[in-house]
């Protein structure tokens, strides 16, 4: 069998109505064919990496035009090696790769007729458990900031009532009066007022939640090692699942927060390949990991850093940011690795137009989702998103 060609399109995908988020973000697609009719689909999870990893794919497909895509490690391998920057790439170019590798494990499975989990080692659970995320915008399908301490709490309710037991919110990307909160305001050592407000959000959510639902705090990388230790220790009673992202990654700066805070800290949406994760592992400075299989190096590299998390005691959570596409591969995997944590549902995957560019949408019941038994990824690009008219044919 060999690769023979490939759409290449960008369309909308909607991250926020909310001012100080616009419309920001563009769906990476691919679908490669193969000259035996069998092809597979692929996404870039992009978010302000699109029309980089749009490139860098144009760029690539020279050394996977031609191959055999039975052969998906290899072609992994060679893109690496072969591409001038591929070794220590950074964010475009692992996920220029990923949106490949995800299309030839599609191609793969389907051509020998199984579900990605059975050649990714077994399936060793049948559901997954589902926390409800990024909540500060919303849960359903409008988004609007939170801004008062009840605006956090109804939120929080309103997906524990939705089924879920987990939960994870951004308390700090808006002031107490809706004024967006930047770089400018949490970086280095914060003021008393700001940390009693985030203080505040985060008890009254775990007051209203009660003990039996987890909360994961969410960073984005928006504080410091030095704003982030204050923030940890204001909650510490809140029985925190973990803290995602309490800095930019650095091995140092990650082994000073986790040092100084009582509590699991989760890093890896910025974290890119073996190369550079092998430092959080040997420094044990990260309790869970978060790579994404749109833009960590695909289903290939994702699966490696979760071997590699397993060695040193670390959890996964398979971050997800991109389109429904990738739902049930991160689900597949997820069921297949031992040191599986919890799935991440994004609250952008309620929004109706997101749900129009796959042949399905895949969302929990009761905080669960299935491990399906469909044929390869299990989900592929609609007519809308292959009609997108921003689009190329690589030969
Ligand atoms: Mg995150």
């Amino acid at each position: 069998m060999k690769i023979v060609k490939a759409q290449l399109f960008l369309t909308e995908y909607n991250r926020s109505s909310v001012k100080e988020f616009p419309k920001r973000s563009k769906v990476v697609g691919i679908r490669i064919f193969t000259d035996e009719g069998i092809y597979g689909d692929g996404e870039v999870a992009g978010i302000h990496a699109t029309y980089g990893a749009f490139g860098l794919i144009r760029d690539m497909w020279p050394f996977v035009v031609g191959q055999d895509p039975m052969d998906n490690e290899k072609i992994w391998d060679q893109l690496m090696l072969k591409t001038f920057w591929g070794q220590n790439g950074g964010a475009f170019w692992y996920s220029a790769v990923s949106a490949i590798d995800v299309a030839l494990w599609d191609i793969k499975c389907k051509a020998l007729n199984v579900p990605l989990y059975k050649l990714l080692g077994g399936k060793r659970r049948d559901k997954v458990r589902c926390y409800a995320s990024q909540l500060q915008f919303g849960w359903g399908p409008a988004d609007s900031p939170a801004v008062t301490v009840q605006d956090y709490v109804d939120r929080a309710k309103l997906a524990v009532e939705d089924g879920y037991d987990a939960i994870k919110i951004d308390f700090l990307n808006w002031d107490d009066e809706g004024h967006i909160l930047d770089e400018t305001n949490r970086l280095g050592l914060l003021p008393p007022k700001m940390v009693n407000m985030f203080s505040d959000r985060v008890h009254a959510v775990r007051e209203a939640i009660g003990p039996d639902v987890d909360l994961i705090i969410e960073n984005h990388a928006g504080t410091n090692s030095q704003s982030a230790i204050q923030l940890a220790a204001a909650v510490q009673d809140c029985n925190i699942y973990y803290f995602e992202e309490p800095n930019t990654p650095t091995f140092y700066n990650n082994k000073y927060v986790k040092d100084n805070v009582k509590m699991p800290v989760s890093q890896g949406e910025r974290i890119f390949g073996r190369w550079e994760y092998v430092n959080y592992f040997l420094g044990n400075s990260v309790q869970v990991i978060q790579p994404d299989i749109g833009n960590a190096g695909g289903i290939t590299e994702t699966k490696k850093l979760c071997d590699m998390a397993y060695v040193f005691d670390v959890g996964v959570q398979v971050h997800t940011c991109a389109s429904h596409l990738l739902t049930p591969p991160s689900v597949q995997l997820e069921a297949c690795i031992p040191n599986f944590v919890i799935h991440e549902q994004h609250m952008r995957s309620l929004n109706p137009a997101n749900q129009e560019l796959t042949t399905k949408v895949v969302l929990p019941k009761n905080g669960y989702l299935t491990v399906e038994d469909d044929i390869g990824l299990g989900i592929e690009w609609s007519e809308k998103a292959l009609a997108s008219e921003e689009q190329i044919i690589l030969k």
